[in-house]
C-alpha cells in the first residue's frame, strides 16, 4: 500500500492530492489540467449521475447530445458570454497534420486551414440556442426541457484534480420558457434539485444562495448556486443554476408566437454540475486514513475479509459467507467477498479503508467456531462482533446510520464555522485565523466586493436565499445594507 498519506494537519491540499491518487479515483494524465479518471473514480460518478438524470427526468427534463464544437461566430453572439468565456476558449484551426519536409515529423498542414475556426465548448448556450431556433415556434413547443451529459473544456490556468480540470465531465441542462415567471421557477427548482442530491445522496450539506455580480455566470441575469465547506474552512461552489432572461433568445433570434397570435421572445435557464462534485465529496468527509464514502454513492458499500490459512479454511467461511452475500443483495446492498490469496488480509484491511467502504466484515477461525462476524464502520473507525444471524440487518441499518452520521458531522462543522462579523478588522481575523463562510454586511457594490478580494482574498460566495432581512451597515464603507451575505476564501 505504500506509507501512510501525508495528514490533513500537515498539509491539507497535499494530503488532498495524495488521498486522489491513492484510493485510485484519478490521476494526472501527459496534458496539463486533463486527468485520468479511474474505474474506482468514475464508479463514483456513474452513481451520481444515475441519480441526478433520475432526479431530472422526474422533474420533466429529456436527454439529448449536441455537438463538442461550436463555430467561432456562434460564440460571440451574446457579448457578455463571450467576454467572460474568450479568455479560456481551446480552438481548432486546423484539420489535418503531415510529415515536416525537414523530417523533423509531424507539422500541422498550412493548407488545411479551416474557413471558421471551431470552439471546443466551455459550455453549450450557443450551439443550443442556435439549435432551438429550430425547435421553437410557437407556444405550444413550450417549456423546452434538454440536459446533456457531456465533456466541456475550460483553459484554467490554475487545476487540481476534479476541483478544477481543463477537460472536466458535466451535465447541462437548457430550458427554455413562455414566461419570466416560468423560468425563474425552473432555475430554482434545479438549485434545488441539486441542494437535495448533494445532502441526501453526498451527505454535503450546502447552503442555497444566488451570486453576486461579479461571481455571475457570463450570460446570465441571476445565478442560483448551493455552496459547500469543506474542511480546511474554504467554500466550494458546488453546483449553479442560471436565469438567462431573454439574452440567448435575443442573441439567437429565438421567438415564439403566443396565444394571441404576438411574437416575443423566450425565456431561458441552464444549469450545471461536474467532476468537481467528486472533489467535494471527498473533501469533506474523508480522514488521515483515507476516503470516507457515504454508502448511497459507495461502489462497494460492504466488504467481507476472510481470514484463513489453506483452501479448507476459506471453504469452511465461504460456506458462511456465500448465503450471506445473497440475503445482502437481495436487500439491495451492494458486496464484495475478497477471496483473493494474493493479499494478506491486514493489507486488505488497509485498502478498503483508504477507499472509504463503509462497512467491512472479517470472518476468521474463531468468528467460526461463535458464529459471529467482526462488523467495522469506516466513518468512526469502531469495531463490534455480531452473531452471523444479526449481520445482515445490522448491515442494513448501518447503511441509514453511516449515512446520517456523516452528514451530521459536517453540518456540525459547518455551523461551527459561520462567523457573523461587523467590523472589517473582526472580518479579517476569522478569514486569516479561522476560515469558514464570515456572515457580514455589504454595500451591495462590486467595487466594495473587489477591494475585499483584493485585501483578504475573500469573496461573496452566495447571498443566501430565504435568510431573514436584516439592516445594517457594510462592513466596509458603513453604506446601508439590506442583509447579510456570506463571504470565503474558496476553491
Ligand atoms: P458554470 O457553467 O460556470 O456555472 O459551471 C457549472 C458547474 O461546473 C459548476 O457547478 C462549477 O462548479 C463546475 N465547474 C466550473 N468550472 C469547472 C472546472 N474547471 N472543473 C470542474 N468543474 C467546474
Amino acid at each position: 500500500m505504500g506509507k501512510k498519506l501525508t495528514s490533513r494537519a500537515e498539509d491539507y491540499s497535499k494530503w488532498y492530492n495524495e488521498l486522489v491518487v491513492k484510493s485510485d479515483l484519478a490521476e494526472n494524465s501527459g496534458v496539463r489540467g486533463c486527468m485520468v479518471i479511474k474505474p474506482y473514480g468514475y464508479a463514483i460518478w456513474e452513481k451520481m449521475q444515475g441519480q441526478l438524470d433520475k432526479m431530472f427526468k422526474e422533474t420533466g427534463h429529456e436527454n439529448a447530445y449536441f455537438p463538442l464544437f461550436i463555430p467561432k461566430s456562434y460564440l460571440s453572439k451574446e457579448a457578455s458570454h463571450v467576454e467572460g468565456f474568450a479568455k479560456e476558449c481551446a480552438v481548432v484551426t486546423h484539420y489535418r497534420l503531415k510529415n515536416a519536409e525537414d523530417g523533423s515529423g509531424i507539422v500541422v498542414d498550412e493548407d488545411a486551414k479551416l474557413e471558421e475556426e471551431l470552439i471546443v465548448r466551455p459550455t453549450s448556450e450557443t450551439i443550443i440556442w442556435d439549435t432551438y431556433r429550430r425547435w421553437i415556434q410557437s407556444y405550444r413547443d413550450l417549456p423546452l426541457k434538454i440536459n446533456q451529459w457531456a465533456n466541456v473544456v475550460r483553459w484554467e490556468m490554475r487545476t487540481r484534480l476534479f476541483l478544477r480540470t481543463a477537460e472536466f465531465l458535466w451535465q447541462e441542462g437548457h430550458t427554455a420558457h413562455a414566461t419570466k415567471e416560468e423560468a425563474l421557477e425552473e432555475a430554482e427548482l434545479m438549485m434545488d434539485i441539486y441542494a437535495e442530491f448533494a445532502e441526501k445522496y453526498m451527505g454535503v450539506p450546502v447552503i442555497k444562495g444566488t451570486k453576486s455580480e461579479s461571481e455571475r455566470f457570463a450570460g446570465a441575469e441571476e445565478t442560483y448556486c448551493i455552496e459547500a465547506l469543506m474542511q480546511d474552512g474554504k467554500a466550494l461552489q458546488a453546483g449553479t443554476s442560471h436565469f438567462l432572461g431573454q439574452n440567448f433568445a435575443k442573441a439567437f433570434d429565438v421567438k415564439f408566437a403566443n396565444k394571441e397570435g404576438g411574437q416575443e421572445y423566450v425565456w431561458a435557464t441552464s444549469w450545471g454540475v461536474s467532476t468537481r462534485l467528486m472533489g467535494a465529496l471527498v473533501m469533506t468527509h474523508s480522514d488521515d486514513n483515507g476516503l470516507v464514502l457515504p454508502p448511497k454513492l459507495a461502489p462497494i458499500q460492504v466488504v467481507i475479509v476472510p481470514i484463513y490459512k489453506g483452501l479448507d479454511q476459506l471453504d469452511a467461511i465461504s460456506e458462511k459467507v456465500n448465503p450471506l452475500v445473497k440475503e445482502l443483495r437481495d436487500k439491495g446492498v451492494t458486496v464484495k467477498y475478497d477471496t483473493r490469496d494474493t493479499h494478506k488480509p491486514g493489507f486488505k484491511f488497509n485498502e478498503y479503508e483508504l477507499k472509504g467502504v463503509p462497512v467491512r466484515l472479517a470472518v476468521g477461525q474463531r468468528d467460526l467456531a461463535n458464529g459471529t462476524f467482526e462488523v467495522a464502520r469506516r466513518d468512526t473507525l469502531s469495531k463490534e462482533i455480531v452473531n452471523a444471524d444479526e449481520v445482515v440487518d445490522k448491515v442494513v441499518s448501518l447503511m441509514d446510520e453511516i449515512q446520517e452520521n456523516i452528514f451530521n458531522k459536517a453540518l456540525d462543522y459547518r455551523k461551527n464555522h459561520i462567523t457573523k462579523v461587523d467590523s472589517y478588522d473582526e472580518f479579517k481575523k476569522i478569514i486569516e485565523e479561522k476560515g469558514g463562510f464570515v456572515s457580514a454586511h455589504w454595500d451591495g457594490t462590486t467595487e466594495t466586493e473587489d477591494r475585499i478580494k483584493e485585501e483578504t482574498k475573500a469573496t461573496i460566495r452566495c447571498i443566501p436565499l430565504h435568510a431573514k432581512k436584516e439592516e445594517g451597515k457594510c462592513i466596509v464603507t458603513g453604506k446601508p445594507s439590506v442583509q447579510r451575505v456570506l463571504f470565503a476564501k474558496a476553491y
